[in-house]
């Protein structure tokens, strides 16, 4: 997911602001739009997709 132009892995939760130069690729999930970085990218590829977290899980995470 992204959010204030800050693009955030929905498996790892990694952000593209600490990995500098990371690739996230888009993605639809239950009709929401995604990201996930590259490294995260064969688990969803070989993975049955669980792995994949809601953008309101994510969003829960990155509230403090
Ligand atoms: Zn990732």
């Amino acid at each position: 997911m992204e959010i204030n132009g800050v693009q955030i892995c929905n498996v790892c939760t990694r952000t593209s602001e600490e990995s500098v130069g990371a690739v996230f690729i888009k993605a639809m999930k239950n009709g929401e739009e995604i990201h996930v970085c590259t490294g995260c990218i064969p688990h969803i590829i070989h993975g049955s997709g669980d792995v994949v977290k809601s953008n309101a899980v994510i969003a829960a995470e990155f509230k403090h």
